[in-house]
Order: C-alpha cells, then sequence, then structure tokens
C-alpha cells in the first residue's frame, strides 16, 4: 500500500483557519509535528500526518476537523447502488445497551443494504499471524493492525518497516471476505472510531468506498429520527454471519488474545503497547538485532485501544466501553483451529517524509534569529510546541514555523520594544500593583518627582518594588482610588506643590495593576498666564481706545469689548484645576 504525495486538500483532516487562535496546541500535541504555521494559523502537513487524531481532540476551539465524508455517502446511497457497512467492534461500547439486532435493523434504516462486523476480518488477521508467528524467529514482530502506527513506523521509523507483519488490517481483511457475500455491484464503507480508516479509503479505493466515525452514525442517527432502542430486539443479524473472537481486538491485549487462544507461543514474547507516545517510547530506539527471541508487539496509538478512538463521542468513560466490550467479546476458544479464507497478505514499505538535508550552520543560524546565542540562552521550554529549541529551529528552517512562536523571544522583543518606548516618552509613566509598589516607571517620571528620586532611579533599578506612597504620595492616592474603583480619571491639572502636572490614571488589571501617564504642565501654564496678562493689558488700552472711537463713531463699541473678552478669558481660565497640598 502507498498514501505517497497525499493531496492535502482532500486529506482526512483540515484546519478552518479563521477559527484557529494560533495557542499551538495541536503543535504541542502532534506526536510527529506534522503541522505548519504560516502567517500565525496552524496547518496539518498531509505527507508526515499519522492520521492519529490527537490534534483534533485538544485543540480548544475545534478548529481542527475531520474531513465530512457523510454527504459522498448519502449520494453513494441516493445513486441506488447497495451499500454495505464494516461496523468496527468498538460499536458495544459507543452504544451502551443496544443489542446486534437493533444496531443493524437502526443502521438499515438508514438505507444501508446489510451491515457486517470488521470483527469477522479480524478473525482472519490473528489466524494469519498465529501461522506466521508460529514458526517465527528471534526479532521484532510489529502488528499492523492500527493503520495509524503503521503509518508512523513506514514514516518514522523506516529502518522498521520490515518488521511489520506483512498482514493486513481488520478492516481490509473484511472488505476482502464481505466483496465475496455481496451484490458485486455493491459499495462499503466502514462506521467506527478510527480516523485514521479513512487514510485505507482513500488508498484502498477498489474496497472500501468510504470511512465514517460513530459520531458520524449518531449525528446521522438524530437527523434522521432513528433511535436503535426502539427497534424491537428479534432475528436481524450481522451479514454474513456474526462474528466471534475478533470482538476482543478493540481493547488493548485483545490481539494477542486471540492468537495465544489459537495455539502454542511459548516461544515467543508477547507486548501491548497503547498510546502513540508510549509506542515512541517503546520503538523509537529499538535494535530487533539485539533480541535472541520472536517478540510481538500488538501496538494501538489510541491509549486503550480503539475503544478510545477520536471518532468515538466523548459522552461515555473508557472504562464503561472497556467492560462492554468484555462482555460482548465472549469465549476465545472459537479462535483455535481457525484458518483464513481470504487473502490478508499486505506489504509495507517506507515512505520517509521529504525535508531535505539541514545542515548545523542553517540550525545555529535559525536559532539565532530567535534570540538563542549559546546554549544557556536554549531555554527547551515547549512554548513553540516543540519540545526543544533546536527541533524549533529544524521547524523554522523548514519553514514550519515562525519566529512568533518562540514564548520567550517574543517576551523579551515585547520587553525591549516597550523599554524603548518607556524611555523616549516625553511622559512620565508608572506602573504599580496592587499594594502601591512600583512595577515600572520612566526615568521622566523620576525625574518629576525632583533631583533626589531622579538619582535614586539610577541607583535601584528603575524604582522597582519602591513605595509609591514615598515617591508620590499626591499621585499615590490617585492609583489607590483606580484599584479601588476600577475607573479612569484624568485632571488637565493636578496640582502637587508649586508644580502642575496633566495626568491620566487608568486601571490595567482591574483591582491588581494600574498605571498613570503625568506631563509637567508647569511651564506650559506659567507661559499661559503671562500671554493672558499681557492680553488683558493690551485689551484695557484698546479698550481705552476703541471706547474713544466708539463713542465718536456710535457703534461697535461693545461687540469689540465682549470679543476682546472672550479671547483674555480664553487664556486666563482655560481646563478644570485639581489641587493637592503636598
Ligand atoms: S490547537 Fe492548533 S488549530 Fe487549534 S486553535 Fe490552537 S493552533 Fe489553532
Ligand atoms: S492527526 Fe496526529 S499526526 Fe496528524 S497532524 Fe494531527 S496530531 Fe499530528
Ligand atoms: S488504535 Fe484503533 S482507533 Fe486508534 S488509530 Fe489505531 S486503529 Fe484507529
Amino acid at each position: 500500500m502507498t498514501s505517497a504525495n497525499r493531496d492535502p486538500s482532500s486529506f482526512a483532516i483540515y484546519t478552518v483557519e479563521n477559527d484557529c487562535q494560533d495557542c499551538y496546541k495541536c503543535v504541542r500535541g502532534c506526536p510527529v509535528k506534522a503541522i505548519k504555521v504560516e502567517n500565525g494559523h496552524a496547518q496539518e502537513i498531509a505527507d508526515s500526518c499519522i492520521i492519529c487524531g490527537r490534534c483534533v481532540e485538544i485543540c480548544p476551539v475545534g478548529a481542527k476537523r475531520v474531513r465530512d465524508d457523510v454527504t459522498p455517502v448519502k449520494e453513494l446511497l441516493r445513486s441506488g447502488r447497495p451499500v454495505y457497512v464494516s461496523l468496527a467492534p468498538s460499536w458495544v461500547g459507543e452504544f451502551a445497551g443496544v443489542s446486534p439486532s437493533q444496531i443493524v435493523q437502526a443502521i438499515k434504516a438508514l438505507g444501508f443494504r446489510e451491515v457486517g462486523e470488521t470483527a469477522l476480518g479480524a478473525q482472519e488477521v490473528s489466524a494469519s499471524l498465529a501461522r506466521f508467528l508460529r514458526h517465527a524467529g528471534p526479532g521484532l514482530y510489529l502488528s499492523t493492525a492500527c493503520p495509524s502506527t503503521v503509518e508512523y513506523v513506514i514514516r518514522y521509523l523506516p529502518h522498521l518497516s520490515n518488521c511489520l507483519t506483512p498482514v493486513a488490517s481488520p478492516l481490509l481483511a473484511h472488505c476482502r471476505i464481505l466483496r465475496k457475500h455481496m451484490d458485486p455491484e455493491g459499495a462499503m464503507v466502514f462506521f467506527g472510531p478510527c480516523i485514521a480508516k479513512k487514510e485505507e479509503a482513500d488508498t484502498h479505493k477498489e474496497l472500501l468506498d468510504g470511512a465514517l466515525t460513530f459520531q458520524d452514525l449518531k449525528n446521522w442517527f438524530e437527523e434522521e429520527g432513528v433511535d436503535p432502542r426502539s427497534f424491537k430486539d428479534n432475528s436481524p443479524r450481522f451479514f454474513p454471519l456474526d462474528a466471534e473472537e475478533g470482538n476482543h481486538y478493540p481493547i488493548e491485549g485483545g490481539m494477542i488474545e486471540t492468537i495465544k487462544a489459537s495455539g502454542d507461543f511459548s516461544h515467543v514474547r508477547f507486548l501491548t503497547v497503547s498510546g502513540i507516545y508510549s509506542i515512541k517510547k517503546a520503538l523509537d530506539a529499538a535494535d530487533p538485532s539485539k533480541l535472541t527471541s520472536p517478540v510481538f508487539i500488538e501496538c494501538l496509538t489510541c491509549p486503550g485501544g480503539c475503544i478510545n478512538g477520536p471518532g468515538s463521542s466523548k459522552d461515555r468513560d473508557g472504562l464503561s466501553r472497556w467492560v462492554d466490550v468484555k462482555e460482548f467479546a465472549g469465549p476465545l476458544d472459537k479462535a483455535a483451529g481457525r484458518t483464513e479464507t481470504v487473502v490478508v497478505a499486505e506489504a509495507y514499505v517506507p515512505e520517509i517524509p521529504a525535508t531535505g538535508d539541514i545542515t548545523e550552520k542553517q540550525i545555529t543560524q535559525a536559532l539565532f534569529t530567535v534570540g538563542k546565542r549559546s546554549k544557556e540562552d536554549e531555554l527547551n521550554c515547549g512554548g513553540c510546541g516543540y519540545d526543544t529549541c533546536r527541533a524549533f529551529a529544524r521547524a523554522l528552517v523548514l519553514g514550519r514555523a515562525e519566529d512568533c512562536m518562540c514564548v520567550s523571544y517574543m517576551r523579551k522583543k515585547a520587553h525591549k520594544k516597550a523599554n524603548a518606548m518607556l524611555r523616549s516618552m516625553p511622559s512620565g509613566v508608572v506602573i504599580a500593583d496592587q499594594d502601591l509598589q512600583i512595577v515600572e516607571c520612566n526615568e521622566r517620571f523620576a525625574t518629576f518627582m525632583g533631583t533626589e528620586i531622579q538619582s535614586l532611579y539610577q541607583v535601584s533599578d528603575g524604582l522597582k518594588g519602591a513605595q509609591l506612597n514615598k515617591i508620590a504620595p499626591a499621585f499615590a492616592h490617585l492609583m489607590s482610588g483606580v484599584l479601588e474603583t476600577d475607573q479612569d480619571v484624568h485632571y488637565d491639572h493636578f496640582r502637587v506643590g508649586d508644580k502642575l502636572f496633566e495626568i491620566t490614571v487608568f486601571s490595567i488589571e482591574p483591582h491588581f495593576t494600574v498605571g498613570a501617564v503625568v506631563l509637567d504642565v508647569t511651564r506650559r501654564e506659567i507661559r499661559r498666564d503671562q500671554i493672558a496678562h499681557r492680553a488683558d493689558q493690551v485689551i484695557k488700552k484698546n479698550l481705552a481706545t476703541v471706547q474713544e472711537i466708539a463713542c465718536r463713531l456710535g457703534e461697535h463699541m461693545a461687540d469689540t469689548e465682549i470679543l476682546l473678552r472672550e479671547i483674555a478669558e480664553g487664556y486666563g481660565s482655560e481646563g478644570d484645576m485639581h489641587e493637592e497640598n503636598k
């Protein structure tokens, strides 16, 4: 099978760009970093993705979505072709209290011809594996039931591709079984908890026409008003027959139980690993050549197995699902003596995502662009979504990341910008906390407070932590009021001793942080007074002249006086005045 050169426009997972909030949670959570951030928006890289669905599950705003395949399946049904269903065995955990007969009738009520159990395919897979392992020599053997794990191995551990057992997945095996029994014109659709099955449908169009999730099925039932529990629990069963031990597959260890139940495998070491991070831990550094006996690992990308797959609804806990599957799955004794009825062989070849060669120099340069100039600068804090600064630098070189994703770099940059602005502002700025301790202030503010405070500013880390009450009691009073009321205040003229300030006090974090912008307007006001005084003298002088002229001319005197008085008042009494005695 091959899925090289996937078409990103029709890939199984996509991002709604406008909904993406640039939080990088998906980058952090993606086990293979198959997410590219461009212009602040996260997009999956189709050729690198292992379709584990983790990003869809963790995106806090639902911007990561699973491709809608319901519409094309509905079209298939409308086309008149008989459509058959392969139903994943975890359905019992998803539809609690619904019997096999009821789920079959409910699905058929949507227009499907027949419903078969994917577990039938699982039984064939176990039979094939049992035959394969019976004579296996020392080495590593990896299960291939989980398409997401297979994607991980062929893309990221290509040297272990030959350890993948040459067996198809239960779904593809089931497709082959059903195609022997169904109408030759029929189409086939999967319903289950797995998003990775969409990739199987995309790459095996000759076998499978679509893969939908349990969530899709639930929504569809709701739309059509179909309630599985409303059907009588009577005869209709699965097509062409019910599965048996294959129903153990959706829980971790289930596959191994069915293999062991089919014979003596005492020469094989069996191990179950579920969850992609556990798989990475087990396999990333594994060296199969060191193994002295056959080791078979059942690998499932979803923690606990398919019952917790990303396409299942979140309304039931994992334990309840596990109990339901265990109770339904029944005895394993049918596994003994089971043989394959269809060909389940499958070959797996490496498909390494193209990344090109990255030199050490490129990485160093990329680190430099985000202010990492020495080993100590590499915090490896994970804020960018990558585990290490070097991994982030690699992503920068590959064009998968942007420098603004580095939190420490952006914080430093913002700090530098803020400091530069504070330094160059003509106004004084002070920020204080709820205890009126100075958090930040600029030198201009210290200068306004007098030479003593200005000297203190130079020697005391910019007055950080100083009590505003002691440094500027009048301002402290105003700022404490704003902390209390959370209402901004502004005064054109705020008198402190012989100085006049224009001041705005504003809330930054209600009741916790407050800021003030202060401008010393004393000189400006003195000049204004002087101008007003001179204008008054001119007015008086002119008035006498005007009165004389007006007396002579007998007109315009009153108008001129009013006009000149208005000018004088405009200079002399502009703005409000707030007095504060020191
Ligand atoms: S998790 Fe990813 S897709 Fe979702 S909002 Fe955050 S960055 Fe965007
Ligand atoms: S589906 Fe998995 S591998 Fe693909 S982008 Fe999402 S988290 Fe990464
Ligand atoms: S564990 Fe099951 S549901 Fe999860 S990705 Fe693998 S096959 Fe799909």
